[in-house]
């Protein structure tokens, strides 16, 4: 373990933040040990992937475990899919480029999103009307409590918008191996807003190449101005109240959520109250992407988390909706 870790480099947001102590993980074996450290000197644990879904306090007082388990495996054809099983600590993009262009269709419209294959199931990753479970075979994991290995399936990781059973438990899974199920007769999705002028018999490179050039239009670069994506989920809420507020507000965009429910675009929410281009020291919002929370140099958690309660605030007062911050706070 090295103590005094420095993540700054660690997070797509870039802020300046020191772990207690911190390790690469680069087998499932590595976190044992680890475990036997952090229980011994009382300290919580945190797994760190690409650190693209975090915001990170100046100093976390606690371990983290740097996610490097590496490994791509085809391992055959299960029903009408075909299974292949990556480390937690492989780039999910190179995942997603690896397999379109061997032949393996059913990722491209996920090309792009930062981070690292394990933290993809946390969140249930989304994108251009493709999610992970929709593609999700098995995980393996470890229950950082006791060290046990668990196998969870696709029921066992209740996974819903932008949530699972592991985003419900912060830190006690951690997630070692993840096996996709990529469709062997596969159709292009091309239904969302930027692909839809794509022919319907397109190849999946094409359609990855697609979402990388509209995602790089559309979204700032973290590596130049640094960022998470999407600061906050877009609201769920049940349709008679998004029906009320598309009344009142018209341009509301307002999309069917099943089960009498609505999802709620927030960065319209965000953008109608007034923020995009807002600062708050050297946190801001984005002037391109209202739901893009941008360090614009130097910022730090305070600023961040500051500028995000004054947005919640604001959208609450003027659209009685409240928002769920998506990076974890850590
Ligand atoms: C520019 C940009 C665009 C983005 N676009 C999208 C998008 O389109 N759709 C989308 O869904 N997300 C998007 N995101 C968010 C982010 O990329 C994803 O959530 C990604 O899966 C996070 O991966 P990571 O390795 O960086 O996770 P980290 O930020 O390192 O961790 C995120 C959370 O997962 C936990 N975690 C990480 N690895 C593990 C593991 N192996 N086991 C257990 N817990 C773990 C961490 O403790 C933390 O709670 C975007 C982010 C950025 C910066």
């Amino acid at each position: 373990m090295t103590p005094e870790f420095d993540l700054t480099t660690r997070n797509t947001f870039g802020l300046s933040s020191r772990a207690r102590f911190a390790a690469e993980v680069t087998s499932a074996e590595d976190l044992e040990p680890l475990l036997g450290e952090a229980r011994a000197r009382n300290l919580p644990m945190r797994i760190l992937g690409g650190g693209s879904n975090v915001v990170l306090r100046p100093y976390f007082d606690g371990v983290v475990a740097l996610m490097s388990i590496m490994g791509r495996e085809v391992l055959g054809e299960h029903g009408d899919t075909t299974l292949v099983r990556f480390g937690a600590g492989e780039n999910w993009h190179e995942i997603v480029e690896w397999t379109v262009r061997q032949g393996l269709p059913g990722l491209e419209n996920l090309a792009s999103i930062p981070g690292t294959v394990g933290a993809a199931p946390i969140q249930n990753i989304g994108a251009y009307g493709v999610e992970l479970v929709d593609r999700f075979h098995a995980l393996s994991a470890i229950d950082t409590t006791d060290g046990s290995v668990h196998q969870f399936d696709r029921e066992q990781a209740q996974f819903a918008y932008r949530q699972s059973v592991f985003k419900r438990s912060p830190g006690r899974f951690a997630v070692t191996s993840v096996t996709l199920a990529l469709p062997k007769t596969w159709r292009a999705n091309v239904s969302y807003p930027g692909l839809n002028d794509l022919p319907a018999d397109v190849d999946a490179v094409t359609v990855m190449q697609r979402v990388m050039v509209v995602r790089a239009a559309k979204l700032p670069d973290w590596r130049e101005t640094g960022n998470a994506g999407s600061f906050f989920h877009n609201p769920i809420v049940d349709s008679e109240t998004a029906e009320a507020l598309a009344a009142t507000h018209p341009g509301l965009p307002v999309y069917p959520a099943g089960e009498g429910r609505s999802k709620l675009s927030a960065g319209w929410l965000i953008e109608k109250a007034g923020f995009k281009g807002h600062r708050h020291g050297s946190a801001g919002v984005s002037p391109n992407h209202a739901l893009v929370i941008v360090n614009n140099g130097g910022a730090t958690e305070g600023e961040i988390s500051a500028l995000a309660a004054e947005i919640r605030h604001e959208v609450l007062k003027k659209f009685g909706v409240r928002l769920v911050q998506e990076p974890e706070l850590l």
